[in-house]
């Protein structure tokens, strides 16, 4: 049988919407999306920005659990707010202040599970004081 219109029905079609393009992410976006991604197998965010693998902590806990207990980078002494221009970053100081950078990538959240080098230094002392590390000179027998 033939498909014979019944009436003109120009004035009724649609035309099917053009899907949307999808938007580009920003480069923050991205950047939180390859971390993620470094979380989920199992290796610190850091590393990334390094150019190295960075293993997390063996007692790190889950990335998808930020309320759980374990070593994490807001809890370690070399995680420290830094001033610059008039704004604050908080970086990674280890490796004698290797992993700093201007750039975002060296940005680390407090909530991210501890790499190995997690150090919740001496929790009695101020963090100037836990940080000074006296002059050989200094010290008396
Ligand atoms: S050393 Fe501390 S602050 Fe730095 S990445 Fe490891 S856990 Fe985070």
């Amino acid at each position: 049988m033939d498909d014979v219109a019944l009436f003109d029905d120009a004035a009724f079609r649609v035309e099917p919407a053009m899907a949307e393009p999808v938007g580009k992410l920003s480069a923050g976006r991205r950047r939180t999306q390859r971390q993620s991604q470094a979380l989920t197998a199992r290796v610190h965010p850091l590393g990334l920005a390094l150019g190295r693998t960075l293993r997390l902590h063996p007692d790190a806990p889950p990335a998808d659990d930020r309320q759980a207990p374990g070593p994490r980078c807001g809890s370690c002494w070399y995680r420290q707010v830094l001033g610059y221009h008039g704004r604050s970053y908080a970086k990674c100081t280890a490796d004698d202040g290797s992993r700093v950078s201007h750039g975002a990538g060296t940005d680390v959240r407090a909530w991210w599970p501890g790499c190995v080098d997690h150090s919740p230094g001496d929790t009695s002392l101020s963090p100037d004081a836990a940080r000074h590390i006296p002059d050989p000179a200094e010290v008396t027998a």
